[in-house]
């Protein structure tokens, strides 16, 4: 059988530890059989971004702008052990905010769902989407301690010079304060990406924050959000049959958990660092989550939403069988390839992604797991598999579809 052909590169992230052997089994037993896999590689493992000064980091994020589609795997963001165990010249910055500078725009996640796991919420049905607001607020935050007797103000000084001031606290005993900040330009891009992803989708939309507390810094959330969805998205949501609405975050929480999923939930930066936790535990694991970073301007990145997997990984290199799930790194693969192959209109491409998604779905609903998942599934016939057997399991599937 003839390879499937790309015509337009891929840029692929490669990254470290036991997602990195990860990568290469996926690659070369579910990918290059079949495609002719056309990616421009940047190598994100710690050693190469050392040896580049992190440049190669950057240059994978300008190459993702230049080509539209990343996929990218579990990367170490160096704490000071890491700067001793790989001798690093500094302790370089997280490569996943580092792209997320660079390309603006939110991150959506969600939950691989299969039969034999259930959501610890019996009502939840369909998956539910998190879509994180990538920029500002608590992130970007300014803090301090105040002593007692100290009167603390917001001052903001315009282009002329001129104060306006406000006071937030006179202190009469010692505290705290905090001062944060946001961008209606990152808001809108955030607003869009929303919008776009709801569409794609063809899901509705939720968002939420606490405008009745927070009545100029959530309420300018609130009002960008509405701006461009009355000036841009009204008439297309209509046409797809999906629905944009706006609530309280408490208000939410209590909807989600009583809902059926099937919609995309927007949250503000913290809110969704928070709530992706609670929905990814809920749902079962994180290592059943898509993970995919849109920026504004079309460009998507995709990516496993857990880490390098370090203990797993040090039990690889004694020569010791690991039982590591694979689902997301593969579905980074399988999204990106899919986005692509819709950019480069190659149906070929499409419908290989969607077999091998669908082939790695059937192989857990016939029993044939990974060790985390196996201690979570209610199949009565469920066998325990090494992380290599697993992805050959997913390919004998797969060549039944083909
Ligand atoms: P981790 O890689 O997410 O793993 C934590 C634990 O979760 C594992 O020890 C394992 O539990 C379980 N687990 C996670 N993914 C799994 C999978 N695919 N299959 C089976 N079990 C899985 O977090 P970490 O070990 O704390 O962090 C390692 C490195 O990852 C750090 O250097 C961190 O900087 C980096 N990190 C990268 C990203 C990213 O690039 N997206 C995100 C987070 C963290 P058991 O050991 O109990 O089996
Ligand atoms: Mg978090």
């Amino acid at each position: 059988m003839a390879k499937i052909q790309m015509k337009t590169p891929l840029v692929e992230m490669d990254g470290d530890e036991m997602t990195r052997i990860i990568w290469q089994m996926i690659k070369d037993i579910l990918l290059t059989p079949y495609i002719d896999l056309n990616t421009e590689y940047y190598d994100l493992g710690l050693k190469h971004r050392d040896e580049t000064g992190d440049q190669v980091t950057l240059d994978s994020a300008y190459a993702t702008k230049k080509y539209g589609v990343a996929v990218k795997c579990a990367t170490i963001t160096p704490n000071a052990a890491r700067v001793e165990e790989y001798g690093l010249k500094e302790m370089w910055k997280s490569p996943n905010g580092t792209i997320r500078a660079i390309l603006d725009g939110t991150v959506f996640r969600t939950p691989i769902i299969v039969n034999g796991i259930h959501p610890f919420v019996s009502s939840w049905k369909k998956p539910i989407t998190i879509a994180r607001h990538a920029y500002g607020d608590v992130y970007r935050d300014v803090e301090m301690r105040v002593p007692g007797g100290a009167k603390a103000e917001l001052v903001v000084t315009d282009k002329d010079g001129n104060e306006t001031r406000e006071t937030i606290h006179d202190f009469k005993g010692d505290g705290i304060i905090l001062g944060m900040h946001n961008l209606d330009d990152s808001i809108a891009s955030f607003a869009r990406s929303c919008f776009n992803f709801a569409l794609d989708l063809k899901q509705d939309l939720w968002f939420a924050t606490k405008d009745t507390i927070s009545k100029k810094y959530d309420h300018r959330f609130k009002d960008v959000f509405q701006e461009i969805y009355d000036a841009e998205y009204d008439d297309k949501f209509k046409a797809a049959g999906i629905e944009y609405f706006y609530t309280l975050i408490d208000d939410a929480v209590a909807r989600v958990v009583r809902s059926e999923g099937g919609f995309i939930w927007a949250c503000k930066n913290y809110d969704g660092d928070v709530m992706s936790d609670m929905v990814a535990t809920a749902f079962g694991s994180l290592a059943m989550m898509t993970s995919v970073l849109v920026s504004p301007d079309g460009t998507y990145e995709y990516e496993a939403a857990h880490g390098t997997v370090q203990r797993h990984y040090y039990k690889h290199l004694k020569g010791e069988k690991t039982s590591t799930n694979s689902m997301a790194t593969l579905f980074a693969w399988t999204g990106a390839l899919r986005k692509r192959g819709e950019l480069d209109n190659t149906p070929d491409l499409v419908a290989f992604a969607d077999k091998l998604e669908k082939a790695s779905i059937q192989t857990i609903e016939e029993g044939v797991m990974t060790g985390d998942l196996a201690s979570l599934s209610t199949l009565e016939n469920k066998k325990t598999v090494d992380t290599e057997t697993f992805l050959k399991e997913i390919k004998v599937r797969l060549d039944s579809m083909m």
